[in-house]
């Protein structure tokens, strides 16, 4: 390394250079300590199902000749543990593909979009209602966009009631486009409004626990809205509930609106 980069010979030069050095090398060692973390953790959250599938597969071949009766319940319990470890594998994967990423960014019509978005919704369950402009355009990655709006979409109706309507809004606004969903859920206590982006958080684990999921789900739509040079906020929804908004660079591409200024 110090073969390919002139050594200075000047004092003040060495002593910035060892500052800058310096401050590499912190740097380096909070992404070494991040990683690690990550690692134990996924480590962690992928062993609890793998223990569960392995001790009922002990369990059927232990007793399972003696009590066909047991057989279908550990059956079930291997599925749903199988399935949650492919979950799990697979948002992993989708998050550390992103830690490399860029997107191909492009005009859309956001409205349509969020037009076919919620009429994809399942009849069953919550109500997904759509408001908003017609032909709003935004300058990002429709896919991931629509990946973003999905995983909030099915978080609101994960912790919502039943019967409850899920509102999704599209608003335009200067240089931004705002699509917020709004639910009446158990919302989200301020202490926690910035957790829930990490890996793996879930709020209240006991709370969750009743809920499926992963901890993954916000982690990878603040990662996929960076990509997109959006931001992704949650606050309250009166009297009760949570909302989320997505907000996206509008219309034409940055270089296209200076020129539109001029
Ligand atoms: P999960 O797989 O647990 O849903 P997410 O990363 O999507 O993971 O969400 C993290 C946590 O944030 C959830 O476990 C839940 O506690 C909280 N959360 C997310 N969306 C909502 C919502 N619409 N209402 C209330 N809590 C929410």
């Amino acid at each position: 390394y110090h073969e390919t980069l002139p050594v200075p010979d000047n004092p003040v030069e060495v002593h910035a250079l060892s500052i800058e050095f310096n401050r590499l090398l912190n740097s380096l060692n909070r992404q070494v300590i991040r990683d690690h973390q990550f690692v134990s953790d996924a480590s962690h959250e992928l062993r609890t199902p793998l223990t569960a599938i392995r001790g009922h597969l002990s369990l059927i071949r232990r007793h399972g000749e003696a009590h066909p009766e047991l057989v279908p319940q550990s059956l079930e319990v291997i599925d749903t543990e199988s399935l949650r470890m492919q979950h799990l594998i697979e948002s992993l994967l989708q998050l550390s593909r992103m830690d490399h990423a860029t997107l191909a960014l492009a005009l859309f019509d956001v409205t349509r979009l969020m037009q076919g978005l919620v009429a994809a919704q399942p009849p069953a369950g919550q109500r997904v209602t759509f408001q908003g402009a017609l032909g709003v355009i935004a300058y990002a990655n429709a896919d991931t966009v629509e990946q973003i709006v999905s995983a909030l979409i099915s978080n609101a109706r994960k912790y919502s009631p039943e019967d409850s309507t899920i509102e999704v809004l599209l608003q335009e606004s200067g240089q931004h486009v705002f699509i917020t969903v709004t639910d009446t859920g158990e919302g989200v206590p301020e202490a926690e409004k910035k957790r829930i982006f990490d890996r793996f958080y879930r709020v209240d684990a006991a709370r969750s626990k009743e809920v499926a999921g992963t901890g993954l789900g916000l982690a990878i739509a603040n990662r996929m809205t960076a990509l997109n040079h959006g931001q992704l906020t949650v606050s309250d929804n009166q009297p009760r509930g949570s909302r989320f908004t997505l907000t996206l660079p509008a219309g034409k591409p940055l270089s296209e609106k200076k020129s539109d200024n001029i």
